[in-house]
């Protein structure tokens, strides 16, 4: 993905139906994938959103939407699908309803360039140890389409999700699959790999299947979830264990599950929010922990990636930039080498081996232990001790990373914390 237009726009209510034209310039070689553009404003304000290419009219939404996708083959409804030519586009917003006469909003838009072209710019990964055997991408293993209750398309989602640098995105829509169609022909355009998943929904708990393309019956229960994700290869994620009345009150997931240690949806802060959680996450007991950003519709701290789950998968002999083969993003999370980030740009907890971690771009801020033990990150890559059980990264009030080694259930049905509980 290359990034055509970042930063604020300023719009003013003074002229009534006032609109303001950014222009972008797409260059040559045109981008293969197609063009998107990413409104960020409070959702309470009402901002008209339209596209023009060099000869004119490409499409309007009005402020039904803040994610536009333009491909070759396929857009957003209200848009209309085509070659992005090169030359000067226009992004036209209108201030429909602001609170105030002059606002700022922010603009992005990005060109995507699938495959091997799209590599050389992502320039703001991370640099995670790599080893002989070994390496760490990132992506996000919870978001909504317009299959189920998110307002995003397949496609503005897996272009978004690339301009955001991942990996990997897994769509895990909810108790249906009728999306997995869509995902191939996606991923091709926007330049990464889409995980097929679902988010088997029920009264008393939610499971992510990711790596599962057959249907899961909501009535059948975990054991027969279980075997769908062994059957297929994939993994089964309880998803937001925690959270009240959407939290996990079926039979405990087992050993084999990933627990999502960081909704998207709850508070990053230290002391109320994933903090308390992580103790009580980890005595539920499964392979490791993982976020995803569930994300339903863009709004203030919701985008793809926010968190961010990193995998260890093999390391790759040429073809870097490839978009990686799902199997092997698979094999990483069942074999629970994971970490959890806030972002895409981390900070990052890396197991080492046992009592070791090192922590990637969290200088200035505290490693914390269920134990009470805290130690202060000194460097960009700090090596440290660290003590058994689940790790986070605290500062400025708030959690920034979680990782958790497998852990055993110690619990039995029924003695999972529940809603009212302090966990
Ligand atoms: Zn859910
Ligand atoms: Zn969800």
């Amino acid at each position: 993905m290359r990034c055509l237009f970042d930063g604020p726009v300023e719009l003013s209510d003074e002229d009534p139906g006032a609109t303001c034209d950014v222009e972008v310039m797409v260059g040559t070689p045109a981008p293969a994938g197609g063009l998107l553009v990413v409104l960020e404003a409070p959702t309470s304000w009402r901002i008209d959103l339209g596209l023009f290419d060099p000869s004119g009219f490409r499409g309007w939404s009005g402020s039904a939407r803040r994610v536009v996708w333009v491909g070759p083959d396929a857009a957003t409804p209200g848009y209309l699908p085509g070659e992005v030519v090169p030359g000067g586009w226009r992004v036209r917003l209108g201030a429909h309803a602001i609170p105030e006469r002059r606002v700022e909003v922010g603009l992005s838009v990005f060109a995507s360039e699938p495959k091997a072209a799209a590599a050389p710019a992502d320039r703001s990964r991370p640099r995670l140890p790599v080893d002989d055997t070994g390496r760490w991408v990132r992506g996000d293993l919870h978001a909504h389409s317009v299959h189920s209750d998110g307002v995003l398309g397949v496609g503005e989602l897996a272009a978004w999700a690339a301009a955001r640098g991942l990996d990997f995105l897994a769509v895990s829509d909810h108790n249906t699959v009728s999306h997995h169609a869509e995902l191939p022909a996606a991923a091709a355009r926007a330049g990464l790999t889409l995980l097929p998943a679902q988010e088997v929904t029920t009264s008393r708990g939610h499971a992510v299947l990711v790596g599962v393309s057959t249907w899961a019956d909501p009535t059948a229960g975990v054991a027969h979830w279980l075997e769908l994700a062994e059957a297929a290869g994939g993994v089964l994620v309880a998803a937001h264990p925690l959270d009240g009345t959407l939290g996990w009150r079926l039979e405990p997931p087992g050993p084999t599950a990933l627990l999502e240690a960081w909704n998207g949806g709850w508070s990053p802060d230290a002391h109320d929010g994933l903090a308390r959680q992580v103790e009580a996450l980890w005595r539920i007991g499964g392979r490791g922990f993982v976020g995803g950003s569930d994300l339903h519709a863009p709004g203030a701290r919701r985008a793809p990636g926010t968190p961010t789950t990193w995998v260890r998968v093999p390391l790759r002999r040429g073809g870097d930039g490839e978009p990686l083969p799902a199997p092997e993003i698979l094999a990483g999370l069942r074999s629970g080498a994971t970490t959890v980030s806030a972002s895409p740009n981390g900070p990052v907890i890396v197991p080492l081996e046992e009592g070791r971690v090192c922590v990637v771009g969290g200088e200035g801020l505290e490693l914390v232990g269920t134990g009470g033990r805290r130690s202060r990150v000194t460097s960009p890559q700090n090596d440290l001790s660290a003590e058994h059980g689940p790790l986070w990264l605290e500062g400025d009030g708030r959690v920034w990373a979680a990782w958790a080694p497998p852990s055993p259930p110690l619990l039995a049905a029924g003695d999972l914390p529940g809603e009212g509980q302090a966990p």
